[in-house]
């Protein structure tokens, strides 16, 4: 297995919005996407990964915030509680680490890999993935969660990565990275 190529900002297809699956749509093409979604995100270090950001616009995360891998099929948040401040980065976004506001717990549903309905609570960690990789599906990135001006700090910092780099490549830090 190879991992899947990950598509970095400004890639456009970071800003689309995904499209919901049915459960009928779930075959294998679909379970091998997942698996293969699973293991680019173990290979790049990431919490979680969502479809869009290795090309494909279907509602599809995964996650492991080291509880084990959790892949959601049209995940929803149902119910937010709390606020949580949390350092975030995203494997779209390398090199940059960003202050990000979330509910402290959310209720999540969605399907598993083969169709079944799941209702999960979450909190912490795994709450904040969810919120992240939830974002992506509907073309948000953490840029968009700070101010006016750290945004445009953020766009500089980018621009002179980018020129440096030519091609931002994901982080070779250790630290775990959301993407
Ligand atoms: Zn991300």
């Amino acid at each position: 297995m190879s991992p899947l190529e990950i598509r970095r900002y400004p890639d456009p297809i970071l800003r689309q919005i995904s499209t919901s699956v049915e459960a009928k749509e779930i075959d294998t093409s679909l379970q091998n996407l997942i698996d293969n979604m699973a293991y680019t995100m173990y290979i790049f270090k990431g919490l979680g990964l969502a479809a869009p950001q290795v090309g494909v616009l279907s509602r599809i995360i995964t996650v492991d915030t080291g509880e084990g891998l959790i892949a959601l099929v049209n995940p929803r948040i149902l119910k937010g509680e709390g606020e949580e401040i949390g350092e975030e980065g995203c494997l779209s976004i390398p090199d940059i680490w960003l202050e990000i506001k979330r509910a402290r717990k959310v209720i999540v549903d969605g399907m598993d890999r083969t169709g079944q309905k799941v209702l999960l609570e979450a909190e912490g960690l795994l709450a904040r993935a969810f919120q992240h990789e939830i974002d992506h599906l509907n073309g948000v990135l953490i840029i968009d969660r700070v101010s006016h001006l750290q945004r445009q700090l953020i766009e500089s910092k980018l621009r002179r990565l980018r020129k440096e780099q030519g091609t931002l490549r994901p982080s070779s830090s250790n630290r775990k990275s959301f993407t």
